[in-house]
C-alpha cells in the first residue's frame, strides 16, 4: 500500500508546528516558485499566508484557466440509500438517528435518473450510507447495470471496497470513486467514528491504493474540514493527492473541501467545532491547492453558500455539484426530512449556470463521448 504507507509515516504534530512557524518570507518564497513543494503549501495555508490572498487568487485563476480553459464540470449526487451501520457523530445518517430509512429500488433509481437527466445532468455521483449487507456489491452491480447507459460519467461515494470489487465495478463502467478520509488524525478519527466498520482508519486510508490498482479513471479525496485541525488535514490531503499522482499516474485526482455542517440529530456540530475554517480561509485553501497541484480537479459542493461558490468558481474550482438533493428519492419526490446534512446553495441549476456565465465560465455537462 504505497500511498497509505507514506501517509502513515507523517508526523502530524510536526506538521502543525511547521504550519504555525511559517513567515511572510516563506509565503513570498512559495509564491515565487513554479513547482511548489509540500513545505510551500504549508506556507500558503498558514496564518501568515492569509495576508497574500489576492496574489494567491490571481495566480490560481491563471493556472486554472491555462490548464482547464473557461469551463466548469457540473455533476449531481444521487443518494441511493440512507441505511448505515456506522456511528459518525457529524452525519444525519448515523445509525442511532431515528430517521426513516430507505433504499431505492431499481425502478426508484431509474425515476431519479430520469428526473436528473431532465435537469440537464449527465455526470452522476452515486452516494449511499455504509451498510454492507443491505447495500453492498450485489446492489451496486445491479444499479450500475440499470443506469450506466443513461449517464456519460459515473462516480461513486460509498463504503471502501476491496480491490476485486473495484475491478468488477470498473468493468461495469464505473469511472470514479470518492473516499474521503474525513480526518487524517487517528485520534480525532477515533473520537468521531464510534461504532461500525468505519472505525477502521487503515482500511479507509488504503482505499486510494486499491482504487488506483484497479485502474479507475478518477480518485476523489478530501477531509471533512472542522473534524480535526483543518490546516493539518489539508496538508495531508495535498500530500495524498500528490502521492496518488506519483504511484497511480493513470488515474486523475479530485480534491474536495467539505466543511462540517449541521445535520439531523446534531444541529450544533458545526458551531461546536473549534477547527472550522471561515470562508476567507476556505478560499485561501482552494487557491493553495491549485498552486500546489495545477492538474488536480478541485470540486465544490452545495454545502457552501451561493455567494461563496460564485466567488470561488473562477479561482481554482473545476467541478461543482448543483441543485443537489441529499436524501434518497429527492429529485422525483422532494422532501427535507431525511437529509444527510444541510445544504446552503439551494439555487436551481439554471441560476447556477447563469452565475457561471457572469464569471465567463461555460458549464460542461458531458466530459467526453465514447469512441467508435
Ligand atoms: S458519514 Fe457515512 S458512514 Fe458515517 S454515518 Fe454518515 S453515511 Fe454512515
Amino acid at each position: 500500500m504505497k500511498v497509505a504507507d507514506a501517509l502513515l509515516q507523517q508526523d502530524l504534530s510536526h506538521i502543525a508546528l511547521t504550519l504555525h512557524s511559517k513567515t511572510r518570507n516563506d509565503v513570498e518564497h512559495a509564491l515565487g516558485k513554479e513547482k511548489l513543494e509540500l513545505d510551500d503549501f504549508m506556507a500558503l495555508i498558514s496564518p501568515a499566508g492569509a495576508n497574500y490572498l489576492e496574489a494567491m487568487a490571481s495566480r490560481a485563476y491563471h493556472l486554472t484557466r491555462h490548464r482547464f480553459g473557461n469551463t466548469m464540470q457540473l455533476f449531481v449526487p444521487l443518494y441511493l440509500s440512507n441505511l448505515c451501520a456506522n456511528e459518525c457523530t457529524y452525519c444525519g445518517f448515523t445509525m442511532s438517528n431515528k430517521i426513516k430509512r430507505t433504499t431505492l429500488s431499481i425502478s426508484d433509481t431509474l425515476s431519479e435518473v430520469a428526473a436528473i437527466n431532465a435537469m440537464g445532468f449527465s455526470q452522476l455521483l452515486l452516494v449511499t450510507g455504509e451498510h454492507e449487507t443491505k447495500v453492498g456489491m450485489e446492489y451496486f452491480e445491479r444499479t450500475i447495470d440499470a443506469i450506466r447507459d443513461k449517464v456519460s460519467y459515473l462516480m461513486m461515494e460509498v463504503q471502501p471496497l476491496t480491490l476485486n470489487h473495484y475491478k468488477t465495478l470498473k468493468e461495469k463502467g464505473l469511472d470514479a470513486v470518492l473516499v474521503y478520509q474525513e480526518t487524517y488524525s487517528p485520534q480525532h478519527y477515533a473520537k468521531v467514528h464510534t461504532r461500525g466498520k468505519k472505525q477502521d482508519f487503515l482500511w479507509r486510508l488504503e482505499a486510494s491504493d486499491r482504487i488506483g490498482q484497479a485502474g479507475i479513471d478518477k480518485i476523489g479525496i478530501g477531509a471533512l474540514l472542522g473534524l480535526g485541525d483543518w490546516r493539518v488535514d489539508s496538508v495531508m490531503t495535498a500530500l495524498h493527492g500528490r502521492l496518488i499522482q506519483k504511484h497511480y499516474w493513470q488515474s486523475r485526482v479530485s480534491i474536495s473541501f467539505p466543511r462540517l455542517r449541521a445535520c439531523e440529530g446534531n444541529r450544533d456540530s458545526a458551531q461546536h467545532s473549534q477547527h472550522l475554517p471561515d470562508e476567507k480561509q476556505l478560499l485561501q485553501l482552494i487557491c493553495a491547492h491549485r498552486l500546489f497541484n495545477p492538474h488536480a480537479e478541485l470540486s465544490l459542493s452545495t454545502r457552501e453558500s451561493a455567494a461563496f461558490r460564485d466567488g470561488a468558481a473562477p479561482l481554482g474550482i473545476t467541478s461543482m455539484s448543483a441543485a443537489s438533493q441529499t436524501q434518497p428519492g429527492g429529485y422525483s419526490t422532494p422532501t427535507t426530512a431525511l437529509n444527510q446534512f444541510d445544504i446552503d446553495d439551494n439555487r436551481p441549476v439554471d441560476k447556477v449556470v447563469k452565475a457561471l456565465a457572469v464569471n465567463g465560465l461555460e458549464p460542461v455537462w458531458k466530459d467526453w463521448m465514447p469512441f467508435g
